[in-house]
């Protein structure tokens, strides 16, 4: 369950925001262009969403805090989210898990998880088949319901296979297939050297 989202020098939250969900429902309400759907993309861009079209942006640098009236602009985004971790449904030894996602302006990218410097791909695996990964369906945008009404029988069946649980195996499996195909590669190279040398 998410309990915090913790935000700052992202979209238009220049100062540290700390917004807190209680279990049940949590609404946030707000005049238009409050920054309202900036929290929903804060919560995605710390998950690893990188298409800009998603973070309504035309750079990766735009959800930078660009400056307003009387604030000047900053040269980092930083969000952060606590996840609660007390049934261990995360596997690992915490109760809490912390999530953080930098970028600088420069152009550099930073991932943490529970502070530990990690890299991005250590976040989707620990997030696969929890509905909160990369393609996960627990945050549903708007527009997003018909987006999966009517997506294709493919992408369909990755919902299904995301919330029943599959998809880390099929991650595996990936990876396990390039492996094999990595030493299948390292034979043949192996072959040829030693057909030269007889
Ligand atoms: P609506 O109810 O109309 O959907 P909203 O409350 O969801 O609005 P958002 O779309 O989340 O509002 O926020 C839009 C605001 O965020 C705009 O005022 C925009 O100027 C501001 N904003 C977006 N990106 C940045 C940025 N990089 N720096 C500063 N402000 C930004």
């Amino acid at each position: 369950m998410l309990k915090k989202v913790v935000i700052q020098g992202f979209k238009s939250f220049a100062e540290k925001t700390e917004i807190t969900f209680e279990p049940s429902i949590t609404g946030i309400v707000g005049p238009n262009g409050s920054g309202k759907s900036n929290v929903a993309e804060a919560i995605r861009w710390a998950l690893g969403e990188t298409k800009t079209k998603i973070l309504r942006s035309e750079r990766q640098q735009d959800v930078i805090f660009t400056g307003s009236q009387g604030k000047k602009p900053v040269g980092m985004a930083e969000v952060t989210l606590i996840l609660d971790n007390s049934n261990k449904y995360f596997p690992l030894p915490y109760d809490e898990i912390a999530i953080t996602r930098r970028f600088f302006r420069s152009g550099e990218s930073e991932f943490y998880i529970n502070k530990s410097p990690c890299r991005l791909k250590d976040i989707h695996e620990l997030l696969v088949d929890t509905g909160l990964g990369k393609h996960g369906y627990a945050i549903i945008g708007q527009g997003q319901v018909d987006e999966i009404l009517f997506s294709s029988p493919e992408e369909k069946r990755s919902y299904l296979e995301e919330a029943a649980g599959i998809n880390r195996y099929r991650m595996r499996e990936l990876e396990a297939k390039k492996k094999l195909l990595e030493t299948q590669n390292g034979i043949i190279r192996l072959n040829d050297l030693t057909c030269e040398l007889i």
